[in-house]
């Protein structure tokens, strides 16, 4: 086996790491963590530390680590057969289960799946699809697509655009101009403390509506966004924002697009954020909890309504000239029809809404006196502290400060476990596997309490 020095040394010198500080990791400022297994909620590192995840990886490990099924499944389908495309109607059994499994448990009004393999590349998908249906509508002006501030939806260039962050905006000349971002329901945020949860929603509403009659409804094709904002905060929506949302965008005939990388397949307690929150999206993305991140897959579920569209402008325009090598990839495919299976006879949903609301609730009850902890919310196995200067004005602290990765970096040192300081703002998330039990939630909570109180 390699030492960690020279795999330390070859990490340095080789590899470009994603949405990483590339001078300070060059300086040696970030270490190196190299990850050499898994089980349950915990993972470990070549030198025999033992971590709790409470973040799930990237919240994508809905399943835990170490799941075997998952994994022989995978093997097996390797050594069938490894790869064959989808294109012009090819399939696998597994690909052709899945794509059944999914729509099974997917809200009433969907129809089929085209499958990607992240969920950035699931939303560009998604874009191009719904620019296709409104030229088969001959509605060639229907163009612009409205996300939101704080939404996150991938890193490509639409995608990037859509995210509405600055992070991923700043020095790539994003976003680009189809792109139009409107409020986010980030009721904690609310400019007037005195106001209501409806009159905010209300607030969004005609926001959205002004941003309508600003660009033109007839230039306008979708809206698109996560049931809970996640990348953006873990912000729950406040009661009643959907359907008004939703009011908005059937009225001016714009396709929704439910982001849900995150939600999908049981995070919030509902097999999907969707069915949560009675939302009906025309497409859905999913990715990240299909697979359990056990193999890279996601998929673009798209409506009766859009499919028909769809199905019908073929005729009229040609095949859809949009297809990855690893469309559908066996192997992904595998693991998705495992990791669903799995899901199911563990009753991971079940035990997302009952372990997660206990969960919550004890993060709320246990971090209620601690003076910087300005706001505790969450859905499902979902979950955020945001850390506030002044706990009656919400004032925020200096960034640079950055008290949410001091927290982080606190609860990492002093109890091994790992939450995300999440990329804008003070703001601590937790999303862990679904497979979490109350003893880990409380091992969890009393951590964060540690954590929270040696910085605060
Ligand atoms: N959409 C949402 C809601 C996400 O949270 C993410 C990733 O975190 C993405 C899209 C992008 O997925 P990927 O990183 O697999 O491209």
């Amino acid at each position: 086996m390699l030492k960690n020095d020279q795999l330390a040394e070859w990490d340095r010198e080789n590899f470009f790491h994603p949405s990483t500080h590339l001078a300070q990791f060059a300086r040696g400022d970030l270490g190196n963590r190299i990850i050499s297994g898994g089980d349950g909620l915990y993972i470990e590192d070549r030198d025999g530390t033992r971590l709790m995840d409470a973040f799930a990886g990237l919240y994508c490990v809905n399943i835990g680590y170490g799941r075997q099924e998952v994994a022989e499944a995978i093997a097996k389908q390797a050594k069938e057969l490894a790869y064959y495309h989808s294109y012009v109607g090819h399939g696998t059994e597994a690909s052709i289960t899945l794509a059944k499994m999914i729509i099974d448990r997917a809200p009433a009004n969907m129809s089929k799946v085209y499958f990607g393999l992240s969920g950035s590349d699931a939303n560009e998908t998604n874009i191009k699809l719904v620019w296709y249906y409104n030229n088969v509508l001959d509605r060639p002006k229907k163009k612009k697509i409205i996300s939101r501030w704080r939404g996150y939806h991938g890193s490509g260039l639409m995608t990037g655009s859509l995210t509405g962050l600055e992070l991923f905006h700043n020095k790539f000349d994003l976003p680009l101009s189809q792109v139009v971002h409107t409020d986010a329901p980030y009721y904690f945020r609310r400019a007037d403390t005195g106001q209501s949860e409806a009159d905010f929603v209300k607030q969004c509403a005609d926001s959205l509506e002004a941003l309508i009659a600003r660009e033109g409804a007839d230039s306008i094709a979708a809206f698109i966004g996560e049931p809970v904002l996640g990348t953006g905060g873990i912000v729950p929506p406040p009661a009643g924002y959907w359907k008004a949302i939703q009011a908005v965008l059937k009225k001016h005939d714009i396709l929704l697009i439910a982001d849900e990388v995150v939600t999908g397949f049981g995070r919030l307690g509902s097999m999907f954020g969707s069915d949560h929150y009675d939302i009906e999206p025309d497409i859905i993305t999913i990715a990240k909890g299909l697979t359990s991140a056990y193999a890279p897959l996601s998929g673009s579920i798209v409506s009766n309504k859009v499919w028909k569209v769809l199905e019908e402008g073929t005729d009229k325009l040609g095949p859809i000239g949009h297809g990855w090598t690893y469309s559908a990839h066996p192997i992904g495919a595998a693991a998705g029809v495992a990791n669903l299976k799995l899901i199911d006879d563990l009753k991971l949903v079940d035990n997302a809404r009952d372990t997660g609301t206990y969960f919550n609730q004890g993060l709320k009850a246990a971090l209620d006196d601690i003076s910087i902890v300005g706001d505790v919310r969450g859905e499902g196995i979902l979950a955020a502290i945001e850390f506030v200067k002044d706990r009656d004005t919400r004032e925020f602290f200096d960034p640079a400060l950055k008290v949410g990765p001091q927290v982080a970096a606190a609860l990492l040192e002093r109890s091994k476990v790992i939450g995300r300081a999440m990329p804008q703002g003070d703001i601590l998330g937790f999303a862990p596997p679904l497979c979490m039990t109350r003893a880990e939630a409380d091992m969890i909570i009393e951590a964060a309490r540690d954590a929270i109180q040696s910085v605060a």
